[in-house]
């Protein structure tokens, strides 16, 4: 059975491999047993579920939220050549008597539908009529009243399990939140279900937080590096969305917003460009999000501060799900805590004032953290690690420490001067000696404490008082306006008893330039024939009316640059190319590919090169460029199999572009890689020893060859 699972994975997904745990799953799913499957976004849920829908009889049904994402799943279904369709309120009469008719008669494989749909009376009668493969349910989180997103129509999906008893259910959600996780395991009916966890890490994305200094010139410098990338910026209020947007647009983006006081159609208009690459960047409340499945979301922005570490993580995880590199950044200053604070402590509920309070601050000592973000966010969801991360900006860029014993005390003494009845805002007022009214109103300028900051800027005190609070010297009571007071920790540290060591406040810019990586396509020679197969993509998608990730993913076609494939089988070898889409498609890209090719190298790049070349090498190359292997180039030459090595040597010695991995078994390459950084290009057999065995002398000449280019010269 395993073997057929992955013939579906390879010829229908174009997937080589299974990630964990999908093939467990997969192989329960098949055998008819149920399972509650945790998984972050893009973790790959869907195929947990789309795989024994091929591999059962009967029809799958698929229960999902939202109908615009039924429409994607189907449509991407569709273009991999398996029979799906969607049953929901946005179908016409005519569209609806075709899908009960396929129904009916054995032509779906799955079928996704909204839960209020499915639970209607007739439906079900429908379908006990029919062979059901298997429910799969998604965002199963939205049944329980403890998640974040809780949908009454999901409640009625209890009686599923009754009513089906031998249909095995597949139940699934990125929800973290272990009360959740029983919540919905009891309510579903599903507690024999094997459980499974998926880890939480998203290591494609880079965590970055700054300091709020001027929000909107910090939101434009990042987007300007990144124009040609789609992205979200999530801002708290309509207002603001609105004013952010429209600055974007006057500052020459493709920038719209998006949020609940919108008309419909123009949510919708907004929606749909952006999942047709149409639209680069939407400015949004949270509003915007669950309905978006687009995978090459390559930037996530909080302009604010989300309300939760649930809501970041959720929220920063719609960037990359195609797994390429991808961003998180958030904007963090002291006064979104304090308006935060105020939405929270609006509801009359002091019990759940209570809960939210403590996700605030949660949020906020994430925020504020001077340690690996990444550590700090698994540790919150449970999954400790020992290691940092080396992909977010506190490891790309440690914030230096500095002996802040003296600016401790002019703090803290301060916030006793006056009364431990004012924020930080007030206090910092003091210390640098403003003169504003309020400050001679309460004849603040008189205490002892008056002007003897002033050699830091108020954006720097802010600093000092954030960490003095993260730190726990100074307390903050929201129930009074954010009023500091002095911890029982503050004393030794008025006395002189203690050393304060704070974090010094980072360069924006720099933080931003080391955090930057390159973009998920790469860089140079790949990101140009990337650009253009993407618009290729771009004509087969508008063509057929479907968002251009459904024809292929971003990471499809970065890999289809990279590896530059000149045929179909080898087309066929590129993860996300699938029998069909192969048919489908295949000629189209084939053709882009070549053509590229054609129009770059020989004249170009090989031209410029040919002073070092020989002939013979430059016919060796011209040959290799239609697809020949080592023995038909030697075959086609007339030379030894070893002449042919060398040539290819040379040439990619050379610098030009040949595939390695035509000639050498892909894992062969880091080991030999490895050995020749540990030894530089030395002769071959100094190379060979400390090799396995199944590594050839021919392996280690060509990538040789290649790890020698620009060293060399
Ligand atoms: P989720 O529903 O968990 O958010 P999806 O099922 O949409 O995630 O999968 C996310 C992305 O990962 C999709 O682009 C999907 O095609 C891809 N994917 C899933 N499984 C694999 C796999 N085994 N190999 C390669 N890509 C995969
Ligand atoms: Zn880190």
């Amino acid at each position: 059975m395993t073997d057929t699972i992955h013939h579906t994975l390879k010829t229908v997904f174009g997937f080589h491999q299974f990630r964990s745990p999908q093939q467990e799953v997969i192989e329960r799913v098949v055998a008819g047993e149920d399972v509650f499957l945790v998984m972050p976004t893009g973790g790959g849920k869907s195929l947990c579920y789309q795989i024994p829908a091929l591999h059962r009889d009967g029809i799958a049904i698929v229960v999902s939220p939202l109908i615009a994402l039924m429409k994607d799943q189907v449509d991407a279904l569709l273009a991999n050549g398996v029979r799906a369709a969607c049953f929901n309120s946005s179908l016409s009469p005519d569209e609806a008597r075709r899908v009960s008719r396929q129904m009916v008669s054995n032509e779906l494989d799955l079928l996704y539908v909204a839960p209020e749909r499915l639970m209607q009376p007739d439906f079900l009668e429908r379908l006990a009529t029919l062979k059901l493969a298997l429910f799969a349910i998604d965002e199963a989180h939205c049944i329980s009243q403890w998640g974040h997103d809780f949908r009454p129509d999901y409640t009625q999906l209890g009686k599923v399990r009754p009513l089906f008893p031998g249909v095995p259910m597949v139940a699934m959600t990125a929800t973290a939140d272990p009360e959740t996780r029983k919540d919905i395991i009891r309510q579903l009916g599903i507690e024999q279900a094997r459980v499974y966890v998926a880890g939480f890490d998203r290591p494609n994305i880079t965590y970055t937080v700054m300091p709020k200094q001027k929000p909107f010139a910090q939101l434009g410098a990042f987007l300007s590096n990144r124009r040609d990338e789609a992205g979200i910026v999530y801002a708290l209020s309509r207002k603001r969305v609105d004013q952010v947007a429209e600055r974007l647009r006057a500052a020459g983006f493709a920038a719209a917003a998006y949020h609940a006081g919108l008309p419909d159609a123009e949510r919708r208009r907004v929606q749909d460009a952006f999942r047709r690459d149409d639209l680069r960047i939407v400015v949004a409340t949270v509003a915007f999000g669950m309905g978006i499945d687009k995978p090459n979301i390559r930037y996530v922005v909080h302009y604010d501060m989300p309300k939760s570490v649930e809501s970041y993580y959720q929220e920063t995880g719609r960037a990359g799900r195609d797994g390429l590199p991808s961003e998180a950044l958030m904007l963090f200053g002291m006064g979104d805590v304090m308006t935060a604070r105020k939405l929270v402590e609006n509801s009359d509920n002091a019990e759940r004032v209570r809960i939210e309070l403590q996700k605030l601050n949660a949020m906020v000592a994430y925020a504020e953290a001077l340690t690996c973000r990444r550590r700090a966010l698994l540790a919150y969801f449970g999954d400790q690690r020992e290691q940092d991360c080396d992909n977010c900006d506190i490891c790309n860029d440690p914030p230096q420490r500095f002996d802040a014993s003296e600016l401790a005390r002019k703090a803290l003494s301060c916030v006793y001067r006056v009364g431990e009845r004012f924020g930080a805002r007030h206090v910092i007022d003091v210390l640098r000696g403003a003169k504003g009214q309020r400050i001679m109103d309460l004849r603040h300028n008189e205490l002892s404490t008056y002007g003897i900051g002033a050699e830091l800027s108020s954006v720097e005190w802010d600093n000092v008082f954030r960490q003095l609070i993260h730190l726990g010297y100074l307390v903050q009571d929201f129930t009074r306006f954010g009023a500091l007071g002095l911890s029982p920790a503050a004393r030794p540290v008025l006395k002189g008893e203690v050393q304060v060591t704070l974090g010094l406040p980072r360069d924006v810019a720099k933080v931003e330039e080391k955090t930057r990586r390159k973009s998920g396509a790469g860089e140079g020679a790949h990101r140009a024939l990337f650009e253009e197969l993407r618009s290729v993509r771009k004509q087969i998608a508008d063509a057929a009316s479907v968002p251009p990730f459904v024809v292929f993913s971003d990471a499809t076609l970065v890999e289809m640059a990279k590896s530059r494939p000149s045929d179909e089988q080898e087309l066929l070898s590129v993860t996300g190319v699938g029998e069909h889409k192969l048919r489908k498609y295949g000629a189209q890209f084939l053709a882009a590919i070549n053509e590229y090719r054609l129009r770059t190298v020989p004249g170009g790049d090989i031209g410029s090169l040919s002073l070092t070349l020989s002939d013979t090498q430059r016919d060796t190359f011209n040959l290799y460029q239609q697809g020949l292997s080592l023995q038909e180039l030697a075959l086609r030459r007339g030379l030894k199999d070893l002449t042919i090595v060398s040539h290819l040597e040379e040439l990619l010695a050379a610098g030009l572009d040949i595939d390695l991995r035509r000639f050498v078994e892909a894992d062969k390459i880091p080991l030999i890689e490895a050995r020749l950084e540990k030894m530089g290009a030395v002769g071959l057999t100094p190379l060979k020893d400390g090799l396995p065995e199944s590594i050839s002398y021919t392996d280690i000449r060509l990538v040789r060859g290649a790890w020698g280019k620009g060293k060399a010269m």
